[in-house]
């Protein structure tokens, strides 16, 4: 039985959502359709994951790009390492990690917006959230679990 996904994530919008094309996201955790959804009253997007039984909402980012098809981001709900706050977000996807768990994983890192720190996020399987820390002499170095 499928179960219906309704409702945008973003604004709580109730109604039913516009309908966009299919995309291949650059984090995702699953090789499975991405559906586009657009909110008619926040205009945010969403990326609806079609499993075989059930749909997946998660939010999205489309980064729009010169001359080249748009580059889709998911947003997962992660909540932070350091403080335990859902006030997080996205800020650099696909991130080099000097320690990760298995050279398998990629990460994201997401900013908690309550306590400013950063998280790295893995997504193989389950997501994982990692308290992390920025490389005080490479800023696109991260690493995980600082002491
Ligand atoms: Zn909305
Ligand atoms: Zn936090």
């Amino acid at each position: 039985m499928t179960i219906p996904t309704q409702g945008c994530l973003w604004c709580g919008h109730a109604g039913p959502l516009l309908a966009g094309d299919s995309v291949t996201p650059v984090n995702p955790q699953v090789s499975l359709l991405h559906e586009v959804r657009r909110c008619p009253e926040c205009h945010e997007a969403m990326l609806d994951i079609r499993w075989p039984d059930h749909v997946v909402r998660r939010k999205g980012r489309e980064y729009k790009r010169r001359f080249r098809r748009p580059l889709w981001v998911v947003i997962y709900p992660v909540p932070c390492a350091w403080c335990a706050s859902a006030n997080t977000d996205a800020y650099e996807i696909n991130a080099t990690v000097a320690n990760p768990i298995s050279t398998r994983f990629k990460y994201d890192i997401y900013r908690c917006l309550d306590c400013q720190r950063p998280n790295a996020v893995s997504y193989l399987g389950e997501i994982h959230v990692h308290r992390a820390d920025q490389d005080r002499e490479f800023h696109t170095l991260w690493h995980l679990d600082p002491a």
